[in-house]
């Protein structure tokens, strides 16, 4: 007699979701989600996330108590729940789908590994990405993310049999208060859920997709312009697999030239969303050391305690405070709604790594604690790709004041984010831009230069480069294609 768990994680949906689908054929079934104190202690979480979860959580329980199917919510780590939930169910099957999560998921994923293999539970792991377990090599690696995204959505039964006995569990009532769980305010969120992201799905491809190319690159514009579903996809209140085919069909079906351009940027995008998650599956130090360790020890913070001077720089910056209007106007952004555009997310870490010289752990830390949408591998990648710590790329270094001249060239967005600029309230700067940047370039170019790091580079080339057009460049120095590439978020990598 089969008797399935069915443990949600980063899946927070009932379409396309393999795990729900075999649970259908088992004799017996449960959803699960753990609300795991490892988590809620991790460095990366916010309030915000939690809130956002438990707004995700309801929507989820209705919709699968709607189809006969008890969705219980307990907290706990994860061992630990499950072995309790065995003795009460008897489980013999547990069913998730894979995750490319922050060292200590991967912990507790080989804890709950091993529970298993002790206690006779056979543990059933899905894809819902085009992240590739045990990848040997990348070569072929664009091939096969286009064969899974294309293959068809999988088809979720209408009904499972429910294990006797058990009851939804009571949202909100049954769960820890935000308080109890260390949190003091709910910040406030946008709307959670699979209904949600389906209507932010279709206001997109129905229309604001239109813009998209204009609108990536100005903090102001992109707050409509894009499509807004990072989140969704970091929660996986919607599917990856579902927003490809989603888009591929408008594309299909239209004939707008404008649209169809937009449409194919947007779409590469959610390839480079696996691109940079298989760079942690494949390699899960990334999180914490430089990808290029011929990078060990150049800043502040990388294996050393930050003196004061340097603390204090990262506090202003955290606050939103740097004396430079930009910088501030999207950090306040970003702390206010958990969300910022591509080019102001790299311009806040191209300030922290280049002019203020700090490592990226401790910025990295803050803003995947700001980001709803934070998603470990593409964050951990672009957080070094925008320090110049991998070794490979484009050494990008964005001057504030440019990035305010091209897209807030009436001071519109600095104004509403920075409303003291102007007046003896506002900081002066806190750096010599000029000179800080004239010595981080020198550091790093010298680096670059020497033969550790030039033979280090092409190892690393090999095993995270990309190897096919459409995936973002990794070379040394900007190629023809690199550069004929700049779409508007400009010549990212
Ligand atoms: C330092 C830094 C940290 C980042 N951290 C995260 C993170 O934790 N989570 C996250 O989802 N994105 C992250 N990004 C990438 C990007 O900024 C966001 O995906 C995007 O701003 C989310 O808004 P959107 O869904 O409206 O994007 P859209 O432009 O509408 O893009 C659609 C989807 O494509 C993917 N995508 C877009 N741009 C990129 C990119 N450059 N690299 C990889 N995937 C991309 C995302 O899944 C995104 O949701 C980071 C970028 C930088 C520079």
């Amino acid at each position: 007699m089969s008797r399935a768990v069915v443990w949600f994680k980063r899946d927070l949906r009932v379409t396309d979701h393999a795990p729900l689908a075999e649970a259908a054929r088992c004799d017996a079934a449960l959803a699960l989600f753990i609300i795991e104190p490892a988590w809620l202690d991790s460095p990366e979480c916010h309030p915000r996330h939690v809130t956002w979860l438990l707004k995700c959580l309801a929507p989820l329980r209705d919709a699968l108590a709607a189809r006969g199917l008890p969705l219980l919510v307990r907290t706990g780590e994860a061992v630990e729940v499950l072995a309790a939930l065995r003795r009460e169910f008897a489980c013999t099957r547990l069913f998730s789908h894979e995750e490319t999560g922050p060292g200590w998921s991967y912990a507790r994923d080989r804890a709950v590994a091993r529970w298993c293999r002790a206690h006779g539970v056979a543990w059933t792991e899905w894809p819902q990405t085009g992240v590739i377990r045990r990848l040997k090599d990348r070569r072929g690696w664009a091939g096969r993310w286009q064969q899974r995204m294309d293959a068809p959505c999988v088809r979720v039964p209408a009904g499972w049999r429910a294990a006797p006995g058990f009851a939804p569990s009571t949202l909100p009532a049954d769960l820890p208060t935000l308080r109890e769980l260390g949190v003091a305010t709910a910040p406030d969120t946008p709307p959670a859920g699979e209904a949600a992201a389906q209507q932010m799905l279709q206001s997109f491809l129905g229309g604001r997709a239109l813009g998209y190319r204009r609108h990536l690159s100005s903090p102001l514009a992109a707050e409509a312009g894009c499509s807004r579903l990072s989140e969704h996809l970091a929660f996986g209140t919607l599917s990856l697999r579902m927003l490809h085919q989603a888009t591929e069909a408008t594309l299909r079906a239209t004939s707008d030239r404008e649209l169809a351009y937009s449409l194919r940027g947007f779409a590469g995008r959610l390839r480079w969303h696996c691109h940079f998650m298989q760079k942690l599956e494949d390699e899960p130090a990334i999180e914490w050391r430089n990808f290029a360790r011929s990078a060990d020890g150049l800043r502040p913070g990388d294996g050393s305690a930050l003196q004061t001077a340097d603390r204090e720089r990262l506090q202003a910056w955290c606050e939103g405070r740097t004396g430079f209007p930009m910088v501030d106007a999207c950090m306040r952004q970003l702390r206010a709604t958990g969300w910022l555009n591509f080019r102001m997310r790299a311009m806040l870490v191209s300030f922290a790594a280049y002019h203020l010289w700090l490592h990226w752990r401790e910025p990295g830390l803050f803003l995947a604690r700001q980001f709803l949408d934070f998603e470990p591998g593409i964050h951990w990648s672009q957080m070094q790709m925008q320090s110049g710590t991998t070794g490979i790329n484009t050494l990008r270094i964005y001057s504030p004041a440019k990035q305010a001249l091209d897209h807030d060239p009436q001071g519109e967005y600095v104004r509403r984010w920075v409303p003291e600029f102007g007046s003896a309230a506002y900081p002066a700067p806190i750096v010599d831009e000029r000179a800080a940047v004239a010595a981080a370039k020198q550091r790093l170019y010298g680096l670059r230069q020497t033969p550790e790091a030039h033979d280090e580079a092409g190892a690393i080339q090999h095993k995270h480069g990309s190897r096919k057009s459409g995936l973002p460049p990794s070379g040394n120095r900007p190629t023809r294609r690199t550069r004929a590439a700049d779409d508007g978020q400009g010549r990212l990598f």
